[in-house]
């Protein structure tokens, strides 16, 4: 385990404001769910899935599911993606995860009704970053399309995990956003209890070879820290205007 010494330390070097948000009928909000699937958020639903129960997980599992609701309610757009490979394709340096057609590479039982949802897009994804994932075989960009389709002023981001697919979409779309490619969207908002990365702390990682130490605590704060070091900003949850 890590030491509350070392969080405190690491949070008291890289303090991270957060901002509160609460959504208003006179923005076009967008939310984009990230990798909320079996496979990585599901107790015992494979090799990069929790093995036991873990709070940041489920607290995260809660908030997207309400961010969720409030957005169906609201009929206002919602991206989900869905991590999917393809068993010839590793996906180094992981052992192979969330492989087509499996149960793994499904929204969490939580989640599994915005597949029913008229406003709910989902992109099934072969790679960490969803804005690349997001590239289709004619060029086109699925998602910048749907931020474009919708008008999308400010982004709404969730899931797992904060330090790897989180992140990697966040830097992604801050730069294209920067570029151009993104207009009319102003802000991207990463919603830091909605978001949860997994647990693999060192003592274990020096007994496997294959392992990449991995404190939670760290590394979710580090992947929020670096999303706001890309322009992104960070809410402790969001409130719903009349609710
Ligand atoms: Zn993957």
């Amino acid at each position: 385990m890590v030491s509350s010494a070392t969080v405190d330390l690491l949070k008291d070097q890289l303090p991270l404001e957060h901002e509160s948000v609460e959504l208003s009928e006179d923005v076009a909000y967008g939310l984009v769910l990230v990798d909320i699937i079996n496979g990585f958020c599901t107790v015992g639903a494979g090799p990069l899935a929790p093995a036991e129960p873990n709070e940041q997980i489920s607290e995260m599992i809660n908030e997207a599911e309400k961010l969720a609701r409030s957005f169906c309610e609201k009929g206002w757009p919602v991206m989900a993606f869905i991590d999917c490979h393809h068993p010839d394709v590793p996906e180094h340096p992981y052992p192979p995860h969330c492989l087509a057609g499996s149960q793994q590479s499904n929204l969490v039982p939580a989640l599994r009704w915005l597949e029913e949802e008229p406003n709910v897009t989902i992109r099934r994804k072969d790679c960490y970053d969803g804005f690349i994932g997001s590239i289709q075989e004619d060029g086109t960009n699925l998602f910048v399309n749907w931020v474009k389709t919708n008008n999308v002023t400010s982004l709404l981001v969730a899931g797992v995990c904060t330090d790897i697919c989180v992140l990697d979409f966040v830097c992604s779309t801050m730069s294209a956003k920067t570029r151009g490619f993104l207009s009319p969207l102003e802000d991207v908002v990463v919603v830091s209890n909605a978001c949860a990365t997994f647990d693999f702390p060192v003592e274990v990682a020096r007994t496997n070879k294959h392992g990449l130490a991995h404190p939670q605590e760290l590394m979710h704060h580090m992947g929020l820290y670096m999303a706001k070091e890309r322009g992104a900003k960070i809410a402790y949850g969001v409130s719903v205007a009349g609710s």
